[in-house]
């Protein structure tokens, strides 16, 4: 999946253990426990908080006895009548499952033995009670409740009424796996409901009393089950509903070996969200509503279109059918096969059996009304499908995906393994673009580019199908084992994304991109609340939380690192190639990666890669390499880089670092770069005397900063002012990230940061000026949001004079180069931004002529955003704007012009904008993310923003599950610009009062650190700001 942009989560063994014991052994049998249970009520000395007697749901049993949730330390060994309790259920679990690692063995601690007399004493009550444990063990739990027992009937049970759900785990039992699904759907857009009939296929693993599957919002109607050759009989369904689980119980073990089929029809709503089987509708070109549906799976959705298996490691294969109305056509991942009529005026589109295993996210279907233009790529037909309006605008992507198709195939060396490759154009989706194997779905505006677009709006697109192209193979064809794993599939799409766009469309100049992103993956993963790339993953919102820039970016940066670090450019390569073959339709975690690439390296020329490659993927963070030189003697010591908001004890988090360095003899080409393995605390390098200056991480390929002391920076600020061009530009950048890090850290004070970028008015390259920039503007939005308003004439100043020339030199008509327009357009807003009188002048002529000719005057591309950010600034203007986003049908353009008017500073068109892109009539919900992280940008906004937040969480996590990267992105977005007491206390109260809706989020963690250590920086930096902003002229500071 592509989205748009403190637990202490190193990794802990027992979870993985508990994943691969489950392959082999019986599952605890809660049903029994839940039998001992019963007994209870009577029970006159357990603590109440141990056990809730009524109602007497699956709730109760799962929180009392299915999960390790009971605290030893909350056992009382003084406690007679409590420790036979507990013995009689370890007892009577032990005798049910010898080998369960799930029941809990309460081992008794060591308790001072008891006096004969105590001892006596407690046989005799133990024989009583347990004699009472017994008589009430064989009486049903109903025969003491005022109801008494009801008559069996065969209906469907739900757990939550009253039945025993016998699985209380969170990943489903392995004792059963699904071999294939058949499924029938039938969307019915005037009730906005669906109707499903799934056969699904199974084998026996293991003896099981049970078959557990998920299901989330569906109603089963009917469901039949069928062992062997056997006749189909009814069975009655009891689900679990905050699992999302069914099961069917049996008396007799199902035995290893068997197989069986579970058939089930039910009905429900197409979901109003952005996930299941979702609804969704647009205005087309005269007017009128249109409504297709259209499925997003991944993560854990899949069980909202139909019962199924819905992990990552249940591998089957799906044959799919829909029945729509002759007005509409049907998608899925397979090409379609035949066409029926039925009965009911309906018709049936019958799509191919797959070919290949896949997971169960994977699978998708849309119904609507769509139109392709297709390419046959190597014997396999490409197609790029948009609503029939939009149809032109489709020829870039199918070229583009046609180029990608072929250089994967090649690169890989396994031929994509379906007939068909479908893209399809979807107007209202919440992520980026998902991977759905042969059916790849898309926001419109990271597919369709008309002819007019500019080449960075072709770069989305074209990174966004490059990115989920990766995915047929990383993912689809090879897919991590648990959501623990999700940079497997993330963290390699992301650097294929990158890597193959450099090779096929190098004009896109996509490694500043690449870059510049490193930077912000390494920001994200300096906090506290970072996890290891590798993480443990036990509830859906830590599922749906893996979906961030660590799987992601920092997935990909170190995939970087290694590939940089390995001998000759084949190596790599080679290494992936052995993976996707040897594990070609099978699951995987971490290890299995670094073992191929280890297995394929170049002996005595790397350190292993599986031992290097772990101290990256097992622990949180990144090193910081502190370099000192004496003559000829350079010695890099490394230590965990983390931002600290308290006064946390470090850690000794230790990485195999691949160091790269260059010097003043030789900086620019890779030939320069040689290379210095640190896998100690400490090391020592040798270097000529003569050697002025040294820069580390060269290109910043590597994932650690450098602190070069006092000295060292010093060396390296006067080789930037005698002539910048010393350094490469990702070199320059690099400096530029790494010395704000520090300021950050403690290490550097604000003022050594200022002179580093004393050369930036020389500057002239994109990622330096870029990255300056942006750290320039994140410092003036902290001083801005604290309304210190001295302080921000003063940095306006200073980034004008900075940059002033720069700014000035920018044009404002057409541009080809992708590097240029992002220069462009990141000066430009820049200057707009902060009310430079030149550049406001400017976009005022842009918005003016625009809307004279009626919009069929272009605006470059990379200026639509500054022009329509500068006119919403006018309250007349701003209602034009509006006008113009509504009848616009142009996407890319349409997203700016949102941009445009959320970065408005008036106070009822900001609180209208939010409200709006919650009811999602005027402003598609999909864009609340944007509009809110737009709208966060101004002091008044960012405090409209947070409490719009406040007040409609529970609408906002209807929308976007808890944990998602939207509700990420919108925590973050409001919080991050927070720096005082005051604004601490309200965050922290209103995210701990959400409790389950969210309050455990990492995300939220993030914020309250964040905020802690803007206030940290201000309080260490404000002074001295204060100080040096006052005695110095800026103007003169060049
Ligand atoms: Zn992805």
């Amino acid at each position: 999946m592509d989205p748009f942009d403190s637990n202490n989560s190193e990794r802990a063994s027992l979870p993985r253990n508990m994943i691969e014991n489950s392959m082999f052994e019986e599952e605890p049998d809660i049903v029994d426990l839940a039998k001992d249970s019963t007994a209870y009520p009577t029970f006159p000395t357990l603590d109440p908080d141990e056990v809730v007697y009524e109602p007497r749901s699956s709730r109760l049993l799962v929180r009392g006895l299915g999960e390790n949730d009971v605290d030893d330390d909350e056992e009382d060994c003084e406690s007679s009548a409590r420790l036979l309790g507990m013995s009689f259920m370890n007892r009577s679990s032990a005798q049910r499952s010898n080998s369960s690692p799930y029941a809990r063995q309460t081992a008794p601690r060591s308790c001072s033995p008891p006096s004969a007399r105590t001892t006596v004493v407690c046989v005799l009550f133990l024989v009583i009670v347990a004699s009472m444990t017994m008589v009430l063990y064989f009486l049903p739990g109903c025969t003491f409740t005022k109801k008494g027992c009801p008559k069996p009937d065969n209906k469907t049970s739900n757990g939550t009424d009253g039945e025993l759900f016998p699985w209380a785990q969170f990943q489903l039992p392995r004792s059963i796996s699904p071999l294939s699904y058949d499924l029938t759907l039938s969307p019915d857009f005037d009730n906005m409901a669906f109707t499903g009939h799934a056969v699904i296929n199974m084998s026996v693993l293991h003896n099981t009393k049970r078959i557990v599957l998920h299901s989330a919002n569906l109603n089963i109607t009917k469901a039949t089950f069928k062992l062997g050759d056997g006749d189909a009989s009814e069975v009655a369904i009891l689900e679990y509903k905050p699992r999302q689980q069914i099961a069917v119980k049996f008396s007799e073990d199902l035995k290893a070996g068997q197989n069986c089929v579970l058939t089930l029809d039910y009905t429900a709503d197409l979901s109003h969200a952005y996930n299941g089987f979702y609804n969704s509708s647009y205005t087309d070109e005269v007017g009128h509503k249109r409504v297709l549906a259209a499925t997003q799976f991944e993560p854990l959705y899949a069980r909202m279109a139909f019962p199924c298996f819905d992990e990552p490691s249940f591998k089957a294969t799906f044959k799919v059918k829909i029945n729509r109305k002759p007005e509409y056509m049907a998608l899925s991942n397979m090409p379609k096969v035949k066409t029926t009529s039925l009965a009911n005026g309906l018709m049936q589109d019958e799509f191919a059996k797959t070919k290949v295993k896949m997971s169960t996210y994977l699978v998708a279907f849309i119904v609507g009304n769509f139109t392709p233009t297709s390419k046959n790529v190597s014997d396999i037909l490409v197609s790029v499908y948009s609503v029939p309006e939009k149809k032109n605008h489709t020829d870039y992507a199918l070229d583009t995906a046609s180029k990608l198709l072929e250089f994967y195939n090649d690169f890989f060396d396994i031929k994509y393994p379906l007939q068909k490759l479908d893209l399809v154009g979807i107007p209202d989706f919440l992520a980026g673009a998902m991977e759905n194997w042969g059916l790849i779905t898309f926001r419109e505006t990271t597919l369709l580019v008309g002819t007019k677009s500019s080449p960075l709006e072709k770069q989305v697109v074209a990174s966004v199908i490059a990115h989920e192209l990766a995915h047929q193979w990383f993912g689809n064809l090879v897919t991590m084992s648990w959501w623990s794993d999700l940079w497997l599939n993330e963290g390699f799409a992301t650097y294929m994304q990158y890597m193959s766009l450099q090779t096929v469309l190098p004009q896109l100049d996509i490694g500043n991109l690449f870059l510049a992103m490193r930077f912000r993956a390494m920001d994200k993963d300096a906090l506290n609340s970072s996890h290891a790339v590798s993480t443990e993953v036990n509830t859906a919102e830590q599922v749906e939380e893996m979906f961030d820039s660590v799987s992601y970016e920092k997935g990909a940066s170190i995939l970087l690192m290694l590939n940089a670090s390995l001998p000759g450019d084949q190596q790599f390569r080679k290494g992936i190639i052995q993976y996707l073959k040897q594990f070609s339709g099978l699951n995987t975690d971490t290890d299995d990666l670094w073992n191929s690439l280890t297995e394929v390296e170049v002996p005595n020329q790397h350190p292993n890669v599986s031992e290097m490659m772990r101290s990256w993927t097992y622990q949180k963070g990144f090193p910081l390499v502190t370099v000192s030189r004496k003559g000829d003697q350079v010695t890099l010591t490394q230590e965990h880089f983390l931002l600290k908001s308290d006064n946390t004890s470090h850690s000794s988090s230790m990485w195999t670092v691949p160091v790269t360095y260059v010097n003043d003899s030789c900086s620019l080409s890779p030939e320069c770069a040689q290379l210095f393995t640190l896998s100690t605390k400490s090391g020592t390098l040798k270097v000529p005397e003569s050697v002025k200056w040294l820069k580390l991480n060269y290109r910043n390929t590597g994932f650690y900063i450098v602190d070069y002391g006092d000295e060292g920076w010093g060396a390296l600020r006067d080789a930037l002012s005698n002539n910048f061009e010393v350094l490469t530009q990702e070199d320059r950048a690099s400096l530029i990230h790494n010395i704000f890090s520090l300021s950050k850290l403690g290490r550097v004070s604000f003022r050594q940061v200022l002179s580093l970028l004393n050369y930036m008015p020389n500057e002239t390259e994109t990622t330096p000026v870029r990255e300056a920039l942006l750290q320039l503007n994140n410092v003036y939005h902290l001083l801005h949001k604290r309304y210190e308003q001295g302080l921000v004439t003063r940095m306006k100043l200073y980034i004008l004079n900075h940059f002033g020339a720069l700014m000035e030199n920018q044009t404002w008509t057409k541009e080809e180069s992708v590097s240029k327009q992002e220069l462009r357009s990141a000066l430009l807003e820049t200057a707009c931004y902060l009310g430079e009188e030149k550049c406001m002048q400017q976009a005022k002529k842009q918005f003016k002529k625009y809307v004279d000719s009626n919009g069929t005057t272009q605006i470059p591309g990379d200026l639509q955003r500054v022009v329509f950010s500068v006119a919403a600034q006018s309250v007349d203007d701003w209602g034009t704007l509006l006008t113009m986003y509504q009848y616009a049908t142009y996407d890319s353009e349409k997203e700016k012009m949102l941009q445009g008017l959320a970065s408005t500073q008036d106070t009822p068109s900001i609180i209208w904008l939010l409200s709006a892109g919650l009811k999602g009539n005027i402003i598609p919900t999909q864009e609340l993310p944007l509009v809110i992280s737009t709208v966060c940008r101004s002091f008044a906004g960012n405090l409209f923003a947070w409490d719009f937040i406040q007040e409609n969480w529970n609408q906002l996590i209807e929308k976007f599950p808890v944990g998602s990267f939207a509700i990420q992105r919108i925590i973050k977005s409001a919080t991050s610009q927070f720096s005082t007491q005051s604004h601490l206390n309200q965050v922290q109260s209103f995210l701990s009062s959400l409790k389950e809706r969210g309050s455990q989020l990492r995300s939220v963690q993030e914020a309250l650190e964040t905020i802690r250590l803007n206030q940290r920086w201000m309080e260490r930096n404000l002074p001295s700001f204060h100080k040096w902003l006052r005695s110095r002229d800026f103007s003169q500071d060049r």
